[in-house]
């Protein structure tokens, strides 16, 4: 269950239909409190007082789309998958054409095309992977370990990126369960990014000052083995996505006018039906001091065929509005995806990448840098490479810190400055975005700032600093190296 975020009580108004109602938000309570010396509307109370507070405030919502219900992340494919024909002018790639005819030679032109055909034939069991790849006894296993319900998802798209034969092959590296997930090593955690410790509201993460995390669902459309949420994706339990936690959150975020940000994630939010993302962003951009929407999703990379005309004509009405897309190898740019992206950046939605950092997968500097090109190429630009998270079971996909300084050594200078990302550690526990960076600025000789360029070669920069200023590059007056 979410704990409670560790920032100050304070009364707050929430806007209910047009009118203000005061709430006390539960978000900190110290020990020795004294509840009695404040009026009762303005006294702190408990998650659970203030869920019964929001429930009574609220009139029942209604959507023709929505579930009220908690319901399974696979027994709601059903409610995603009730009809949709296929996109006709979407492309099929090569790959993809060869793959279908193989594995799938039933399906028609129209069902491949359709999100809902693909969400719907995803491969989530040893039958499923064995009709596709032939699988090495170490996946064998697992799978067989792993009982009925693989805790696996890959769409027949995605699948047709992956060497049926080679179990080293990088894509199926990330998708494919192996025996290495079993082994749990020190400093892997549930929630290594302390998420849970930091949602005011059940579903809402409040880390930053100005901006929130606000999770939407569980579902994804594939299920990545490094994921930092794999604690709650294609799971039931602990976690509700369901409207009355949307407008528990909602009514947060309204209620906190420091927020200016929001990102919606999950699981990935454009599983979610067309509807639904509208009457969502609707109420996120009626609320007056959001400025800036963004969404966090695999979608546009492992099923192209969701971005469809009208969605992207849907979230083109809300912006500004931004997106970072999940990518992890140059060889997931293919024509489906060119043409997703396009879809979206012709919609007017700035684009932005995500790459977690992972052994065998690409962590070498000359597939970053393949990937970062052809990212560019679609029109999505660099924006971040994760260290990996160290979630149960990690360790064979993290690499040495160094591995990501390398990476971006070999980008800086030798590359578009555009196709450089930021590489970052989410501090273990909840410390944020940390951004690591090779070394530029290698000391100071009197008022000369000494730096380095990709060559390796070293200039002096005039940069006298007034009087008393401790330099940044080490003490004044010495040459660092
Ligand atoms: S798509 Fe994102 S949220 Fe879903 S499993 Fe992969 S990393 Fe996790």
């Amino acid at each position: 269950m979410a704990k409670l975020s560790q920032r100050a009580a304070r009364p707050i108004e929430v806007s209910v239909n047009g009118s203000p109602r005061p709430v006390s938000l539960p978000l900190h309570r110290e020990e020795g409190d004294d509840a009695d010396a404040e009026p009762a509307s303005r006294r702190p109370v408990s998650l659970a007082q203030f869920q019964d507070q929001l429930q009574s405030n609220y009139p029942p919502l209604h959507l023709a789309t929505a579930s009220e219900d908690d319901s399974s992340p696979e027994e709601d494919v059903a409610a995603r998958t009730a009809t949709d024909a296929g996109d006709a002018d979407f492309v099929v790639g090569p790959q993809a054409a060869a793959f279908r005819a193989r594995c799938f030679p039933e399906a028609t032109d129209a069902e491949w095309n359709d999100w809902k055909w693909q969400l719907r034939h995803r491969i989530r069991d040893l039958a499923g992977l064995e009709r596709c790849l032939r699988l090495s006894p170490d996946e064998h296993e697992t799978a067989v370990r792993l009982g009925d319900r693989l805790p696996v998802g890959i769409t027949p798209y995605y699948a047709s990126l992956m060497d049926p034969d080679d179990p080293m092959d990088p894509i199926r590296r990330t998708m494919l369960p192996i025996a290495d997930e079993f082994e749990h090593s020190a400093g892997e955690s549930e929630d290594p990014l302390n998420e849970d410790g930091d949602m005011p509201v059940e579903g809402l993460v409040h880390r930053y000052p100005d901006r929130v995390l606000f999770l939407v669902t569980s579902f994804c459309a594939t299920y990545c083995r490094y994921c930092t949420r794999s604690r709650l994706v294609g799971k039931t339990g602990e976690y509700h996505f369901n409207t009355r936690q949307f407008e528990r959150a909602l009514a947060y975020i309204e209620a906190t006018p420091e927020i200016r940000d929001v990102l919606i994630s999950g699981g990935d939010p454009l599983t979610m039906n067309d509807e639904r993302i509208d009457w969502l962003l609707t109420r996120l951009r009626a609320i007056p001091h959001v400025e800036f929407i963004r969404i966090g999703s695999k979608i546009p990379c492992v099923l192209p065929q969701r971005i469809t005309p009208a969605l992207a004509t849907i979230l083109r009405k809300h912006h500004p509005f931004w997106m970072s897309v999940h990518f992890m190898h140059p060889a997931e740019i293919t024509p489906e995806v060119a043409q997703s992206c396009g879809r979206l950046a012709d919609a007017g939605i700035p684009l932005g990448s995500q790459t977690v950092l992972t052994r065998d997968v690409n962590d070498d500097p000359e597939t970053m840098k393949r990937l970062m090109h052809a990212l560019l190429r679609i029109r999505v630009r660099p924006y971040y490479i994760y260290q990996c998270d160290p979630i149960p079971g990690s360790r064979h996909f993290r690499t040495p810190v160094e591995t990501g300084l390398r990476i971006i050594e070999a980008l800086r200078g030798h590359t578009t400055g555009y196709a450089v990302p930021n590489f970052v550690i989410d501090g273990p526990g909840g410390g944020g975005k940390i951004p690591l960076s090779p070394e530029y600025v290698v000391g100071r000789d009197g008022d000369d700032l000494l730096i380095r360029n990709y060559e390796g070669h070293v200039f002096r920069y005039p940069d006298p600093l007034p009087d008393g200023a401790v330099s940044l590059a080490g003490r004044a007056g010495s040459t660092a190296r």
